[in-house]
């Protein structure tokens, strides 16, 4: 069994490469009947000024991450509010075991004080930067005696804790395979013999580093798999480093692929709404939705459609992981919408109602529904839409785009341009059907006792209708049957007409059930008129 984490700092809201992240993760831990952890990174990147100013924990973010992770159904086995074995799972709350462990570097020779002044390390960052290369450091500190070293720190000097690095063990990646710089920790500089990655493990204010934090959490919390994205890759060989120094075993890292637009570009907020409240607030995508889509990002599998509940996932995930950038098409998201409403209205249940619910809303906000009572005749709005939501559930995106495709069911003042006959019965080749014919055999359906008034009634007497007497056969053009045919392919493009003014939707002997006899009978007589 996997015992997988996510591990977001609360600098930024969920988004689509990080909740694709916690889903590998999750569906990692379940596949395997293990356990997924949440750990709130949140003592590095708090108070390190990056590029873009000094990033600050955004008040609230805590909350809003459990509510994203829990609306996606990503409920962690281990982390803050549930507790755990582990705990505390939010790093702030652990500083003392990170200096403990920086100690024991300390005192087994893999780690240093460093008490170099910033101008100092500052002319090394700048000649390394021109080559493209971390800040780096000439070791100067790494010859101070271990007695020195103490005195000098007991007395409150300023100092870092610097990791000294031998090496960088290779891995084997999940997905990226053998992975590894291999080289040595030293290159040269102009001005000095040689100057080493030697990475920052406690900075002098006593906090930890992002890198010490990261993996005495992962091995203390007893985690076998890190799934992350390629931007932590570089990190990496650190964390080797960093394991061999602790004489631990590592976990198992797979790195995913970085999302990218159709342009190749990095998909950020800059070029798409990735941000979770985007697609569940603004959008209305569902959250199965979203999780599948997410499920499909650099993930491949064998299974006939691309259509999983994240009940499924759970059975099926593995790491079959493209590596390479991945290409997020926006366009699935639509047809993965469109497949979960239509499972949600087969499968009835809280999310159908909900869906029900939201077209209702959006009903009552943009129409006035006592004018349509004499179409719902003494039903509910939603007992009205619920089987419309059935029968046309197939196209459903967003409860809006809904009711504006399946206006004509909101209205009774139907817009019907001049009937124009099937482009099938155009040709002179084929048999013609009048008018008056339509219009009899659609008055002819109507003749229905309101007890049957259902769709498999209506379906039944379409079916059987025969209309072919009122059909004109040019001589030796036609059978019977392809006559019958024709004649019902007309009759229900004139019923489409007559009822929903043409517009797409559900079947006509849904459309019949879903409107009623009195308003049926009244669209069928008007459009005699
Ligand atoms: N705190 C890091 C982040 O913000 C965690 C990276 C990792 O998974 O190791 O994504």
């Amino acid at each position: 069994p996997a015992r997988t984490r996510f591990a977001p700092s609360p600098t930024g809201y969920l988004h689509l490469g990080s909740l694709r992240t916690a889903l590998f993760n999750y569906l990692l831990a379940k596949r395997t009947g293990g356990q997924f952890l949440l750990r709130i990174e949140d003592t590095d990147q708090v108070r390190t000024p990056s590029q873009s100013g000094m990033k600050r924990t955004i008040p609230g973010a805590e909350e809003r991450l459990y509510d994203d992770l829990r609306w996606a159904g990503l409920n962690w086995d281990e982390g803050p509010v549930v507790g755990g074995p582990y705990g505390p799972y939010r790093q702030s709350e652990r500083i003392a075991l990170y200096r403990t462990h920086a100690d024991d570097l300390i005192s087994n020779g893999h780690a240093y004080r460093c008490f170099c002044s910033s101008e100092r390390l500052d002319s090394f960052a700048r000649h390394r930067s021109q080559a493209g290369l971390p800040p780096g450091y000439d070791r100067k500190c790494a010859d101070i005696s271990s007695e020195e070293s103490e005195d000098r720190a007991s007395r409150g000097e300023a100092h870092v804790v610097r990791l000294k690095v031998e090496g960088y063990p290779m891995f084997n990646d999940l997905v990226y395979g053998k992975t590894g710089q291999n080289k040595t920790n030293s290159s040269k500089l102009d001005f000095i013999d040689r100057v080493y990655d030697d990475p920052i493990l406690l900075k002098s204010d006593g906090h930890p580093t992002y890198h010490l934090a990261n993996v005495v959490d992962d091995h203390c919390m007893k985690i076998t798999h890190v799934i992350r994205g390629t931007e932590w890759m570089p990190s990496t060989p650190m964390h080797m480093a960093l394991y061999a120094a602790f004489k631990w075993a590592p976990p198992r890292f797979g790195h995913v692929p970085l999302l990218v637009d159709k342009t190749g570009q990095k998909l950020s907020k800059r070029n798409a709404d990735i941000d979770l409240s985007s697609f569940k607030d603004q959008q209305g995508i569902f959250a199965a939705t979203l999780v599948n889509f997410c499920s499909l990002l650099g993930w491949s599998h064998s299974q006939k459609s691309d259509i999983f509940s994240l009940e499924e996932l759970e059975q099926i995930f593995n790491l079959k992981i493209t590596r390479g950038n991945t290409v997020v098409a926006f366009e699935k998201l639509w047809f993965l919408q469109k497949a979960h409403a239509q499972r949600f209205a087969t499968n009835g249940g809280s999310q159908f109602e909900e869906m029900v619910n939201r077209v209702c809303t959006v009903v009552e906000d943009g129409h006035t529904v006592e004018k349509l009572s004499s179409i719902l005749q003494g039903r509910t709005l939603s007992e009205y839409i619920t089987p419309l939501l059935r029968a046309d559930a197939k196209s459903y995106t967003t409860a809006k785009e809904f009711v504006e495709r399946n206006s004509h069911f909101f209205t009774t003042q139907l817009d019907r341009a001049p009937y124009t006959p099937t482009p099938s019965s155009v040709s002179s080749e084929s048999p013609t059907v009048p008018m008056q014919a339509l219009h009899t055999a659609a008055a002819a359906l109507t003749l229905v006792p309101p007890a049957h008034w259902t769709i498999e009634t209506h379906r039944e007497n379409i079916t059987s209708y025969d209309g072919s007497d009122a059909v004109t056969i040019p001589s030796g053009t036609a059978n019977a049957v392809a006559t019958d045919k024709v004649f019902k392919k007309e009759l229900y493009h004139y019923l489409r007409w007559a009822l929903s003014a043409s517009a797409p939707g559900p079947g006509i002997p849904e459309i019949m059930a879903i409107l009623g006899r009195e308003e049926t009978l009244r669209r069928i007589q008007d459009a005699k008129a």
